[in-house]
């Protein structure tokens, strides 16, 4: 059975001295018994994805944040959402984070995080201008992109950088290699692509695409330049990917999947497309349990559920709820991969054994640990 169905879900992180913290996320008001028990010609379950939800980097982000209110007190202001989540993004205005759309909204002095998506040169910059105390919770595996873009510039390759248009991660990624680089936004701006020298090309990507429109994007280009080189290892992140992994596996099953996330979050999309692509007969994003429809439950047996990698645990826990309410009450876990790994805080919120800031050390590693605590 699933944990905590009643109260508070806890992410627990570790702290490489030995202490342990406890971070909660607010369990939001459920509306219970909205959703009538239907009958339908066999049995009823759920098929529950996993790993679905928080990865990583959106764990150590929201951290970051909540460790900078601890130690500097509030405000703390964030460039963007620092993860994509309207419910993390509304729990950290709560607690006194302010967001922002740019460095110049800041007062100056202040202390400022950026967020997961990472950032261009150019806004670090423009943070150091106004005098601002700056935290950057760029994921890790994003900043790996950023150095990717910054060498293959420095070597004078072309980089076309498969992408959403406008998204942030890469907006921070082009700003890395201004000038060097052309953004791919789907297979079908291929034949568009014009670029001045096609044998000193590279494709690097967004961290959060679907894996299977990316390769064909790849496919496309590497017809139309054949020297194109691959980046050095995988962009599309592990956390991406193990999801669309997962929710692939249930969606062979399912009459309908619900994946739990918000509109503006790129993986979260992603999962409902290759759901789609995948066996499922209906997919439907939302951002809360509040918002599934009587109808589309209508004639469904099997209903797959997941997560984007930047939604906490408890907001699943509340569809399961309201599922559980319609009759759906069997939920059965498919796990496709264990993931356990861990990135260090931004070196401006490490602190050593003494608990003192320490920028060299690895103190505050987190880790998620809520899904696997079931
Ligand atoms: S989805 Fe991937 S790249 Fe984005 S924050 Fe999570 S681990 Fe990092």
């Amino acid at each position: 059975m699933l944990a905590d169905r009643a109260g508070t879900i806890a992410r627990v992180s570790n702290i490489s001295n030995g202490a342990a913290v406890s971070l909660e996320m607010p369990r939001i008001p459920a509306v219970r018994n909205r959703l009538r028990d239907n009958p339908v010609s066999a049995p009823k379950r759920v098929l529950l994805a996993a790993p679905r939800g928080y990865c990583a980097g959106v764990d150590r982000a929201v951290i970051a944040v909540e460790k900078a209110l601890d130690r500097f007190g509030s405000p703390v202001y964030v460039r963007k959402q620092i993860v994509h989540n309207v419910h993390v993004v509304s729990s950290l205005e709560k607690k006194g984070a302010i967001f922002v759309d740019e460095v110049d909204e800041v007062p100056e002095g202040a202390h400022i995080v950026f967020s997961a998506h990472g950032v261009a040169p150019s806004v670090v910059q423009g943070a150091a201008d106004r005098n601002l105390d700056a935290i950057d919770a760029t994921c890790p595996l994003v900043t790996k992109v950023h150095r990717e873009a910054t060498r293959f510039a420095r070597d004078d390759y072309e980089i076309l950088l498969i992408g959403h248009v406008g998204h942030e991660e890469v907006e921070g990624t082009m700003g890395h290699a201004p000038g060097r680089t052309t953004l791919v936004n789907s297979p079908a701006d291929v034949p568009n692509i014009v670029v001045n020298n096609p044998d000193h090309l590279v494709w690097l990507s967004q961290t959060t695409l679907s894996v299977d429109e990316t390769m064909q994007t790849v496919r496309l280009l590497r017809e139309r330049f054949p020297n194109l080189q691959d980046p050095p290892s995988d962009d599309i992140c592990y956390a991406t990917q193990n999801r669309q992994v997962a929710i692939k596996k249930v969606a062979e099953s399912a009459d309908l999947v619900i994946v739990v996330g918000s509109a503006n979050s790129s993986n979260t999309v992603r999962l409902v497309d290759v759901a789609l692509e995948n066996g499922a007969t209906a997919a439907h994003r939302v951002d809360y349990a509040s918002e599934i429809q009587q109808e589309w439950l209508e004639g469904v047996s099997t209903v797959g559920v997941t997560s984007g990698a930047s939604v906490p645990e408890v907001l699943v826990q509340q569809v399961l709820d309201d599922l559980a309410d319609a009759g759906y009450a069997d939920v059965q876990q498919i796990v496709t991969a264990e993931e356990d790994l861990m990135f260090s805080l931004p070196k401006e919120l490490r602190t050593d054994a003494n608990g003192q800031p320490d920028e060299r050390g690895l103190g505050g590693r987190v880790r998620r640990l809520d899904w696997q605590r079931q």
